[in-house]
C-alpha cells in the first residue's frame, strides 16, 4: 500500500482506486474487529501466567505499581531513572497509560516492563542477567485513511444532533464545531435543509482501527454562504486551517467561547434588562450553560482584570494581541492559577459558568471590546492568526483542488476512503 506521509497531493484518485482494492479486505477486518473484545477495557489487574496488565488509575504512582509487582527499592529507583533518561517519562497519567509486567513464569520476578503511553508508542524496559534495566522505545506504525461523512440539518435539529446522526464521531464533531465557530454563528446560521460534510483521518494499526486523527476538510452550507476549511501543511512543516482561497481560517478570537451553548440574549444597543427592568444596552452575548461548565479563553492573551462587581459578578478580562479585549462574566468561580498578569492560550480554561452578579440564571456573558468599544461578538470581523505567503498559497490551491476532487468522489461513494 502506497503511503504519502506529508499530505494528499494530485494523485488522490489513484489512491481511491487503491482504496477500492483493499475495501473488501477491510470490511472483513471490520467485522472481525467489532466482534473481538477490546483489550484496553481491563481496568483492574488482569493476570495470566506471565503477563500482568495494569491500566493506571487516579492515585497510582510508578513506584507504587512497581512495588506491588515485587520489585525491590533499588530496582524501582533504577527503573524510574531509566524511564526518565531513556524515554522522557517522569509520571503516569490516570486512565490513559497502560503498563505490562512480564515474567518468565508465575514464580519468577518481573524481567520485562512495557509502558504504553499511547496507542502509537511503547516503551520496553528489559532486565539483563546482571540485573541492569535497559529502555527501548518502539513507535507503532500507523496506516491512515481519510473518511468522508455528510449530513443535513433537519427541522428542530442542532448541528450536534445532525452530526451524530451522520455518523461523525463525537471527538471529530467537537473539532469541526471548534473550526466552524470561527466563521459561523450556530444560532443564526443554522437552518433545516443545510448540508454539511467532513473529511477526517482514521488511524489503523495492523488492520485494526485505533483512533481518529485530524479533521482534513469541512464544509457547511451556512445561511451566509458555504463555509469551507481545509487542513494544510506548509513548506516549513507547520499545519493550519485555511478557507477555499487560502486565507487563515483560525481567528485570533472565538465568537462563541463555549461550544454548543445556546445564545439566550444577543448584543444590542437597547434591551430591557431582565433583572433591572429598565432598558439599557446589552454589551455582549449571553450563552446558556450549566453552572460549572468550563469557560475557555476566546483567544491567546494576558489577563488584565479578575474580580467582582455587582453587575458582572465574578469576571475576567483578557487583552489579546492587537486591539482586542474580551470579558467573561457571572462566573461561579475562577480557574486557579489564572490571575491578573497570567498569559493564557486560546481555549485554556479561565473560569466556570455561574450566575453571580446581575443574572437570572447560569450563563456566560461574553463581551468583545475592540479599540475600547464594545462590538457584537457574533458579527465583528476577526483577524486571522495564520495567513499563507504566495508560494504556500499556490501549493495550497493545488492541494485543495485535488482534495475537492477526492471529496466529490467520496460523496458519491460513501463506503470508500482515501489511503494517506
Ligand atoms: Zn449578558
Amino acid at each position: 500500500m502506497k503511503k504519502v506521509k506529508e499530505y494528499l497531493n494530485t494523485n488522490v484518485l489513484t489512491k481511491i482506486v487503491i482504496a477500492l482494492a483493499v475495501l473488501l479486505t477491510l470490511v472483513a477486518l471490520f467485522l472481525l474487529i467489532t466482534r473481538s473484545a477490546p483489550i484496553s477495557g481491563d481496568k483492574d489487574f488482569n493476570s495470566d501466567s506471565c503477563k500482568t496488565v495494569v491500566v493506571v488509575s487516579a492515585g497510582d504512582t510508578l513506584s507504587g505499581l512497581l512495588s506491588k509487582q515485587g520489585l525491590s527499592h533499588n530496582q524501582i529507583n533504577e527503573i524510574v531513572k531509566v524511564l526518565k533518561s531513556g524515554a522522557g517519562i517522569t509520571g503516569l497519567r490516570a486512565d490513559r497509560d497502560k503498563i505490562e509486567f512480564l515474567r518468565n513464569n508465575d514464580e519468577s520476578p518481573v524481567n520485562k516492563i512495557v509502558v504504553i503511553p499511547s496507542p502509537w508508542r511503547q516503551v520496553e524496559l528489559t532486565c539483563d542477567n546482571a540485573g541492569a534495566w535497559k529502555c527501548n522505545t518502539i513507535d507503532i506504525e500507523r496506516d491512515t485513511r481519510a473518511v468522508y461523512k455528510s449530513g443535513v440539518i433537519l427541522d428542530g435539529d442542532s448541528f450536534y444532533l445532525a452530526g451524530m446522526r451522520a455518523g461523525i464521531p463525537a471527538g471529530i464533531l467537537a473539532d469541526v464545531y471548534d473550526l466552524l465557530a470561527f466563521e459561523m454563528d450556530f444560532e443564526r446560521d443554522v437552518r433545516a435543509g443545510q448540508k454539511f460534510s467532513v473529511l477526517y483521518e482514521e488511524n489503523f494499526s495492523s488492520g485494526a482501527k485505533v483512533d481518529n486523527g485530524n479533521v482534513l476538510a469541512v464544509s457547511f452550507d451556512a445561511l451566509r454562504g458555504n463555509v469551507k476549511m481545509y487542513r494544510f501543511k506548509k513548506k516549513d512543516g507547520t499545519t493550519g486551517y485555511y478557507d477555499e482561497k487560502g486565507n487563515g481560517a483560525i481567528k485570533s478570537l472565538k465568537r462563541t467561547p463555549i461550544n454548543n451553548a445556546k445564545v439566550t440574549s444577543s448584543f444590542s444597543t437597547r434591551r430591557k434588562h431582565p433583572v433591572l427592568g429598565f432598558t439599557r444596552a446589552h454589551k455582549g452575548v449571553d450563552f446558556r450553560a450549566a453552572t460549572g461548565t468550563p469557560i475557555p479563553a476566546a483567544g491567546a492573551g494576558r489577563v488584565v482584570k479578575r474580580g467582582y462587581n455587582s453587575g458582572h459578578g465574578n469576571f475576567v478580562r483578557i487583552r489579546h494581541n492587537g486591539s482586542f479585549e474580551t470579558l467573561y462574566a457571572h462566573m461561579s468561580k475562577f480557574k486557579s492559577g489564572v490571575n491578573v498578569g497570567t498569559t493564557v492560550r486560546q481555549g485554556q480554561t479561565i473560569g466556570f459558568v455561574g450566575s453571580t452578579g446581575l443574572s437570572t440564571g447560569p450563563h456566560l456573558h461574553y463581551e468583545i471590546i475592540k479599540d475600547g468599544k464594545h462590538v457584537n461578538p457574533l458579527t465583528v470581523k476577526l483577524p486571522a492568526i495564520n495567513n499563507l505567503d504566495e508560494a504556500n498559497k499556490t501549493k495550497f490551491l493545488e492541494y485543495r483542488h485535488a482534495l475537492d476532487e477526492g471529496i466529490e468522489y467520496l460523496s458519491e461513494h460513501p463506503n470508500m476512503f482515501i489511503v494517506l
